[in-house]
């Protein structure tokens, strides 16, 4: 068995930065990885001489954002990308109605309008709904408020609809009322040219990482914790878990004793989605130039309804598309070859039969990673935002959940990983200690 002071499970973004933050500190610090690389949900393929960021790629507003400051500090390039957030206008849009046939720029404005409409109601409705309700009872009840035509209403229930599950890869029943409270953008958002995966193996440099480190066991106790790994048995006086929500839901990874009130709880509430990305490199430009990103409306969009435009990386025609909650879950057994037919069908419609085949597609499978288990945690019908922050709650006095799931302010993020695992070093170390030292040391 191996002593150490603290052993960190998971090499994502809030393991790396809590070990970071710990060795800093002077700790004595193990982390072990079931994968044979670092970074988890952060992963940059590279075949075909392309970068393609297969989970995160976003910085979802750079203000105030830790992640910016270390990919700052890291000399990564950053490129300006400001339509995530499902936003409706924030950057240029072609939006193409049911016809397929593109609006105009003013019905486009007008959309828009009505969406800023929708939720300015939703946030009070948000705000007086019950634990019981749904993202949909929520919507459906400021939609109909507006008192406006059945069409009208049904462009922007779809918009809704949609953003559930870009958002948050939930069909939009499925999610809490206030499973988007969330939702807000500070500042530009960004994403890597030279990939994300740059900011984890940075964080890594320096630090005691044990790759292809299956934990299977957990047990804590007053004198510390013993972790079991399939590369033998490691015992800590403190532990941090960073594993994804997936993963703790599943029995590969066993706590005993069990998660205590009022993290089991917290637990439960939470669930894995199903989201998917599709990049799509074509060998010529058929899209508008100018805009961020294609949307479709009506019912043709029910699966493949946004694309974005991601050519200006790396000067390849490239769009970007999600397979999302019930697309996700309904495609999750598909050959890549069935999911571009089935994305192609919509192109053509909206740009015609000359539409070539992509060059290279890349299609993740988060869903069957085992290490994950899907891409991030949603608020489930019952849940509350406070579930997230309660996931932290310290167990024990030894041991100590972080990661994206356990941050209340802005989930399902590379920046949550990163403030979780400072929050974790500082209830280890029981003091405050800066988060920038996770990258300026
Ligand atoms: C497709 C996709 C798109 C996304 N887009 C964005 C985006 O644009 N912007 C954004 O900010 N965020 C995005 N995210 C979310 C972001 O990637 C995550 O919130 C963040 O990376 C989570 O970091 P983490 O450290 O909490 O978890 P992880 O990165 O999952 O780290 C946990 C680690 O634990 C390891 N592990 C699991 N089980 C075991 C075990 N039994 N034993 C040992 N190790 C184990 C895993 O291998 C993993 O390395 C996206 C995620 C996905 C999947």
């Amino acid at each position: 068995m191996e002593h150490v002071e603290t052993i960190v499970v998971g090499a994502g973004v809030a393991g790396l930065t809590t070990a970071r933050l710990l060795v800093e500190a002077g700790r004595d610090v193990v982390v072990l990885e079931a994968r044979d690389r670092v970074g988890g949900r952060v992963s940059t393929d590279r075949r075909f001489s392309l970068t393609t960021d297969m989970g995160a790629s976003w910085i979802h507003g750079v203000d105030g954002s830790p992640v910016a400051a270390a990919a700052a500090a890291f000399g990564m390039p950053m490129v300006e990308f400001t339509v995530g957030g499902y936003q409706p206008d924030s950057r240029p849009i072609a939006y193409y109605g049911p016809d397929g046939a593109r609006l105009t720029d003013a019905a486009a404005q007008a959309f828009a309008a009505d969406i800023h409409v929708v939720d300015a109601t939703l946030r009070d409705v948000v705000a007086g709904s019950g634990p019981q309700a749904s993202y949909r009872d929520v919507t459906e009840t400021a939609l109909a408020a507006q008192g406006w035509d059945e069409d009208r209403i049904q462009r922007v229930r779809e918009y809704l609809e949609h953003r559930s599950e870009e958002q948050y890869g939930a069909w939009i029943e499925d999610l809490a009322a206030h499973g988007l409270d969330d939702d807000s953008i500070d500042g530009d958002e960004v994403v890597f040219p030279d990939g994300y995966d740059r900011l984890p193996r940075r964080l890594a440099e320096g630090l005691d990482v044990r790759l292809t480190h299956i934990v299977s066991e957990v047990q804590w106790a007053e004198g510390g914790v013993t972790v079991t790994t399939d590369h033998g048995i490691f015992h800590g006086a403190d532990a941090v878990i960073t594993v994804p929500v997936g993963v703790l839901h599943s029995e590969d990874l066993v706590i005993a004793p069990p998660l205590p009130e009022p993290v089991a709880g917290a637990l439960s509430r939470l669930r894995m989605n199903a989201f998917e990305k599709v990049f799509l490199r074509f060998p010529s430009k058929f899209w508008d130039d100018d805009v961020y990103a294609i949307r479709q409306q009506g019912p043709e969009s029910r699966w493949w309804h946004s694309w974005y435009d991601l050519t200006a990386l790396h000067g390849t025609p490239t769009l970007l598309t999600f397979a999302a909650g019930p697309a996700a879950i309904e495609t999750r057994d598909w050959s890549e070859d069935e999911i571009v037919d089935s994305i192609l069908v919509q192109l053509r419609r909206l740009y015609g039969d000359a539409v070539p085949r992509p060059t290279h597609v890349h299609v993740t499978d988060w869903q069957d990673d085992p290490w994950s288990q899907g891409s991030y945690a949603y608020m489930a019908v019952g849940s509350t935002t406070a579930d997230h922050d309660t996931l932290a709650s310290p167990i024990g006095g030894v041991l100590h959940l972080a990661g994206e799931a356990t941050w209340t302010e802005d989930p399902a993020t590379v920046a949550a990983a990163m403030f979780s695992g400072h929050r974790a070093a500082q209830n280890v170390l029981g003091s405050q200690i800066p988060i920038d030292h996770a990258w300026l040391i």
